[in-house]
């Protein structure tokens, strides 16, 4: 039976977190177990053309004339694929597809248009810049996918026009996350200009969510020198977030025969930890404030999740060998708890799960053919740490290429075919012989 006893699971801070603690200066080559790909230049180049045509916008046309100048074409987007969920680890997933429709509504008889194009970005944003309120500090943009529609002056009738596209999300791409030190975010940006240089843009955010599977439990051996004692642990491979887990363990090696002592278990606690890292670039502007480019501000962070304490509850069984303790224990996060998933944004953002369990077991000393036992007052911490992978639940959904693709028994019996239409026409033999015996004639 768990004890009644048991510590409030919520989420908590522990000291000499972040909070109000200065991050270290490191290298971002150096940390970087992922090279980022080369996302300023997008990155720039999509900064300056929103203020070059803001401005050419601007000063071709007076400020009170602009106010009122409605936009010429509104942009929407239409997603027709399925939430996107990358099953598996980042390592082996097949990516997820995302498809939809990209509309463009021209209001006056015609209008035409510059460039018309449709990018796919991720955005990752630390909580902790280096210069607050610096944008480039802040996030970093990087476009993963980028549709071309058009590329030269081209002229629109009134209308609807629509643009197809589609995606395959790589398997390797960070689920979207909000973690106390940073994000990642993924948005479809469309934008287009007409001649006259207006601007016309439209955004929509796309979550991008991990599923691990469910497989076969794992078994964990621990020993703790220079005692015997040994414990073995059944663990599931992957934590669902909202949901609980049993734990079995064992621990062996708790009789000693020849000292005449044995362990007894006091207390055992389980907390499962969320450790978050965030490496903070600074921008070509501010490189100065962290000792030049290439540098970047490592935060890390420890939350606890979800913790409870047990004081009985387990069987202890002295009379075998060496004798052993059984204990099994639920363990997990509650559902209202702000948890995310495991993410590795190479030198961004990294978010891993602990499980920590720990064991107090006190010494006792038993002689032979008697039934008084004493504590001999010895006492050791007995401290496990298993990394676990986190996810959302998988639920019904399977990976894209998993799906069966229609079959022919699968196609749907068509309409009726037209009837053959059976014609009173003289045959072309006929129609030859008596034209030969006309000619002969
Ligand atoms: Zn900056």
């Amino acid at each position: 039976m768990p004890s009644l006893i048991r510590s409030f699971p919520v989420p908590h801070y522990l000291p000499n977190a972040h909070n109000g603690v200065p991050g270290t200066i490191i290298d971002i080559d150096a940390a970087a177990v992922v090279k980022p790909r080369p996302r300023s230049v997008f990155n720039r180049r999509s900064a300056d053309y929103s203020i070059k045509s803001y401005k050419s916008h601007k000063s071709s046309k007076s400020s009170s004339q602009e106010s009122l100048t409605p936009a010429p074409a509104t942009l929407n987007l239409q997603i027709e694929s399925p939430p996107i969920v990358c099953y598996g680890a980042s390592n082996e997933s097949s990516g997820a597809l995302l498809s939809g429709m990209l509309w463009l509504t021209v209001d006056p008889w015609e209008c035409e248009f510059d460039s018309l194009k449709l990018t796919f970005q991720s955005v990752v944003s630390t909580k902790k810049p280096v210069v607050v309120g610096c944008p480039d500090c802040t996030s970093k943009t990087t476009d993963l996918q980028t549709w071309d529609f058009v590329t030269s002056a081209h002229s629109f009738s009134h209308g609807l026009h629509n643009y197809p596209f589609s995606y395959l999300v790589p398997g390797n791409l960070p689920a979207s996350t909000d973690s106390q030190l940073g994000t990642i975010k993924y948005q479809l940006l469309a934008r287009g200009t007409t001649v006259a240089g207006v601007p016309v843009q439209f955004t929509q955010e796309v979550k991008v969510a991990r599923s691990l599977l469910d497989r076969n439990d794992r078994n964990s051996l621990r020993v703790f020198p220079p005692t015997n004692l040994a414990a073995t642990l059944t663990l599931p491979p992957v934590i669902h977030r909202g949901g609980s887990f049993p734990i079995e363990m064992r621990l062996e090696g708790i009789v000693s025969r020849t000292s005449l002592t044995r362990w007894r278990l006091r207390k055992a606690t389980w907390r499962i930890e969320e450790r978050s890292r965030m490496v903070s670039p600074a921008c070509k502007l501010h490189a100065h404030k962290i000792g030049g480019e290439g540098k970047g501000v490592k935060y890390e962070d420890i939350k606890i999740l979800a913790t409870e304490e047990y004081k009985s509850g387990w069987k202890t069984d002295y009379s075998n060998a060496d004798g052993k303790i059984e204990f099994e224990f639920c363990a997990g996060i509650p559902a209202y708890t702000a948890a995310t998933d495991d993410v590795d944004n190479g030198a961004g953002l990294a978010v891993s799960h602990n499980l920590v369990l720990e064991l107090i077991v006190g010494e006792e000393y038993c002689p032979r053919n008697s039934k008084l036992v004493t504590q001999t007052g010895s006492a050791r911490v007995l401290r496990m740490q298993f990394n676990m992978a986190t996810t959302a639940r998988s639920g019904m959904g399977i990976s894209w290429e998993d799906e069966c693709p229609p079959r022919y028994d699968d196609v749907p019996g068509s309409p009726p075919t037209y009837q053959a239409f059976e014609s009173a026409t003289q045959p072309v033999d006929e129609l030859e012989i008596s034209r030969g015996s006309m000619e002969s004639a």
